[in-house]
């Protein structure tokens, strides 16, 4: 490359590197995205990158979430230093309501950061420029990247703890006038239902999510209808059944626990279908941590959404997300880069989410060579 210095083949001189940290419900997913280097947001048809990937739990019953937060992002931090590649700015996603300055206004799913300011107290304890963002906004940013041509309407949802929202339409992330548009896990399915977090009672995600699982599961111990041996979690009798051993079970072909996921993968389907009709999207992606095993439900949601009278004449494909589980990291990541955050050359020093990504993000790569 005419008129770059000699060493332009280390990549530490031609790219540069930005953080993304997905905050979910039980853990935190750090991850160190490689883009190349240029003045601007610009990142078409060049493909990103993921050169460390982190994830650590997160404690549940504790105010300083941030703690937990500010380690994993420390660590990383300690893994980039001896590679000369030190990011210059960070992109966080975490579920629940971010408004526009990026303040976390109410997050029934993580606990310890209502009404707090994570740019800046991640900017405090890091020492990088930060931006926050929902994080089924930050996959709904990654797919866009990564899913050519993108669809007028794509939809982005993560099932985990709980579900979360982001739809990209017509090339710009849609926020809402306060920037909580897309909140689909607190619609309400069951009039009087399962209570939430969020206050309510019957949200959809209690009834389509992994505590939904866990708790299905235990109705069918508790009436005598769960046939499978006892998990090893099921205290004596009666501690949580996690979802994660009901997925085990129904891999290994347990007739109590595919019926549970059978009964997950119709509510999922409901809330799918009730979205689509709202929404008309050409594409949904799923993320999240049952996304990862979408192979056990997925057809069946596919199937009854395809069977459902009322969407005969829709066009809309479903399927995981691009870059699986980093999806909402890398998500972030890009949002921190369109914000400026990714040259060192950001105005933009913490708080706002810097949400105007436009065409910024069209077209990367899903490319990825993730270490660590
Ligand atoms: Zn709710």
């Amino acid at each position: 490359m005419p008129g770059l210095p000699e060493d332009c083949n280390d990549p530490a001189m031609t790219s540069t590197v930005t953080l993304g940290v997905d905050i979910g419900g039980t853990k935190v997913l750090v991850a160190a995205v490689r883009f190349p280097a240029s003045e601007g947001s610009e990142v078409e048809g060049i493909p990103l990158e993921v050169i460390r990937t982190l994830k650590r739990p997160v404690r549940a019953d504790v105010v300083e979430v941030t703690d937990d937060v500010t380690a994993a992002v420390r660590e990383v931090l300690a893994l980039l230093e001896s590679t000369g590649e030190l990011p210059a700015g960070m992109g966080i996603g975490v579920a629940g309501l971010v408004d526009r300055s990026g303040v976390v206004r109410r997050s029934p799913n993580v606990a310890g950061v209502d009404g707090r300011d994570l740019g800046e107290l991640l900017h405090e304890a890091t020492g990088l420029p930060t931006v926050v963002a929902n994080d089924a906004n930050c996959v709904a940013v990654a797919a866009q990247s990564a899913l050519h041509p993108t669809p007028g309407h794509l939809l982005a949802l993560t099932f985990g703890t709980g579900i979360g929202g982001g739809l990209i339409s017509s090339g710009e992330l849609q926020l809402g006038d306060s920037g909580y548009a897309l909140e689909p896990g607190h619609m309400v399915v069951v009039p009087g239902g399962v209570p939430c977090g969020c206050g309510q009672r019957g949200c959809w995600e209690r009834y389509a999510s992994g505590p939904a699982i866990s708790r299905a599961a235990e109705n069918m111990l508790s009436e005598g209808l769960w046939t499978a041996p006892t998990p090893s979690s099921a205290p004596a009798p009666g501690g949580p059944i996690s979802s994660e051993e009901v997925i085990a079970l129904a891999r290994q072909g347990d007739e109590s626990a595919l019926a549970v996921v059978g009964d997950f993968a119709e509510w999922m389907s409901f809330g799918l279908a009730n979205l689509i009709q709202v929404l008309d999207p050409g594409r949904i992606v799923i993320s999240g941590g049952l996304a990862q095993e979408a192979d056990l439900f997925l057809d069946d949601v596919v199937k009854k959404v395809g069977d459902n009278p009322q969407l005969a004449d829709h066009h809309v494909e479903i399927s995981v997300a691009p870059w699986g589980s980093n999806a909402g990291a890398i998500g972030a990541a890009l949002l921190a880069r369109s914000a400026g955050l990714s040259t060192g050359s950001a105005g933009l020093s913490t708080g706002s989410a810097g949400l105007s990504t436009g065409s910024a993000v069209e077209t990367a790569s899903p490319a990825t060579n993730e270490r660590g």
